[in-house]
């Protein structure tokens, strides 16, 4: 990242040179109009105490929908159970390619997220909260500065108590101890666990970490109960999500869509079917790292867990990629490899050369040396500190196995 670059157009922005574009959302007073932080209220007024606040997110079955899933409600417990005094952060660094859904909630309803950040924060007793915002979004940053500003003068919260901090444009940074490296002003590269943030977090200290989404569903869940919330999934899929759909379809975009839902209902029932002249023939479940599945994998429920997992794949940051007939897969894992090289933090052999390497191997005219490849993919998946280089060979299994056609 050319941060003198970066630097020199926010002076520019500030001198009024140019106008980030910021699109129209709904600010504080009228939030507060529409009854936000009523819940707020009630949970400072001790009318919601924490205990009650937990069993509720677990009730509903929310969670953490940044990719790892990981129940919401517990997440506050483990928190709380360390000694203080703790920390929050807020991931919104939204780096999962085809992932564009935090950028949608808090371009209209900024304060939706905010509400549900302090929530949560005087829920684990935290002191302070770090918004960590990606770069590029400059109409977010806008955005959030102006209501945080807002925030504090209308005293619903201490000045200081959310500090803004900007991304620097690196996917790493989205992983959750990566971004505590980076808020602590060092080089973003994922820590060795255990310990868990949850108890040497940010600065050494017990730290609460959700996603934009995550924290943007509390204020819908405590108001209309958990059972509304859970009850809007399929089957053994409680919940709704937002699921960024891109690709060869017709109506791309954020859909709110049960958890659970198939590709071929959010084809055929959000996104109103596939491109002109464009047939269905693969979808990534999961942006970048969850995979590469094809078309007559349709029917698979789409959510965390073993239904999407058993195939190697899995949901992540609910970023759903459309491919037809027109792709070729392994163009399409080349690509994805790249980027995998290119966003690799470098910081373990396996990952900072495996991708490498990889790229090399796909880059070959002719047929593929699979053999090195299956052996490269077990190499990487054992032996690589954090999720990127572990989940980093998922679309060259699939291309292997299911579009042996594309080879
Ligand atoms: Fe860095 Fe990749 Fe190792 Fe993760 S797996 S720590 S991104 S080199």
């Amino acid at each position: 990242v050319d941060h003198a670059r970066c630097d020199r157009l926010l002076e520019m922005a500030d001198d009024g040179e140019f106008d980030v574009a910021v699109p129209d959302y709904i600010p504080l007073h009228a939030y507060q109009e529409y009854g936000g932080y009523q819940v707020w209220d009630r949970v400072r007024g001790g009318d919601l105490d924490a205990d009650t606040l937990i069993r509720t997110l677990s009730d509903a079955g929310l969670k953490g929908l940044g990719g790892a899933g990981f129940p919401a409600g517990r997440k506050w417990g483990f928190v709380r159970s360390y000694p203080g005094p703790r920390l929050m952060t807020v991931n919104g660094d939204e780096g999962e390619p085809g992932t564009f859904k935090d950028r949608h909630y808090l371009e209209t309803d900024p304060h939706r997220m905010l509400e549900g950040t302090i929530i949560a924060a005087h829920a684990v007793e935290a002191e302070r909260v770090y918004l960590y915002m990606r770069d590029e979004y400059p109409a977010v940053l806008e955005i959030l500065r102006t209501e945080i500003a807002a925030l504090e003068e209308a005293g619903i919260v201490e000045p200081g108590f959310i500090e803004l901090r900007r991304g620097a444009g690196a996917y790493i940074c989205g992983e959750e101890s990566a971004m505590i490296e980076s808020i602590e002003g060092k080089r973003g590269l994922p820590r060795h666990r255990p310990p868990y943030i949850a108890e040497v977090g940010l600065f050494g200290r017990p730290t609460l970490n959700h996603n934009v989404e995550t924290l943007w569903w509390i204020r819908d869940i405590v108001e209309n109960g958990p059972e509304w919330f859970a009850g809007q999934g399929k089957p053994g899929h409680p919940g709704l999500r937002s699921w960024s759909v891109s690709g060869r379809v017709k109506d791309p975009g954020v859909k709110l869509a049960p958890a659970g839902v198939t590709v071929r209902e959010l084809i055929e029932d959000y996104c109103g079917g596939m491109k002109d002249g464009h047939v269905f023939k693969a979808y990534l479940p999961g942006g970048a790292s969850g995979g590469i599945l094809p078309a007559s994998m349709d029917d698979i429920p789409l959510d965390f867990g073993d239904d999407l997992f058993r195939h190697g794949a899995f949901v992540g940051s609910h970023a759903v990629i459309i491919l037809s007939e027109k792709d070729n897969t392994r163009d399409a894992t080349l690509n994805l490899m790249k980027f995998f090289a290119h966003e690799s933090c470098g910081q373990c052999t396996p990952c900072r050369s495996g991708t490498e390497k990889m790229v090399r191997l796909l880059s070959r005219s002719g047929p593929l040396d699979e053999e090195a490849i299956r052996d490269l993919e077990q190499v990487m998946r054992d032996a690589s500190i954090c999720g990127l280089g572990q989940a980093a060979p998922n679309p060259v299994n699939h291309l292997l196995t299911h579009f042996r056609e594309d080879l």
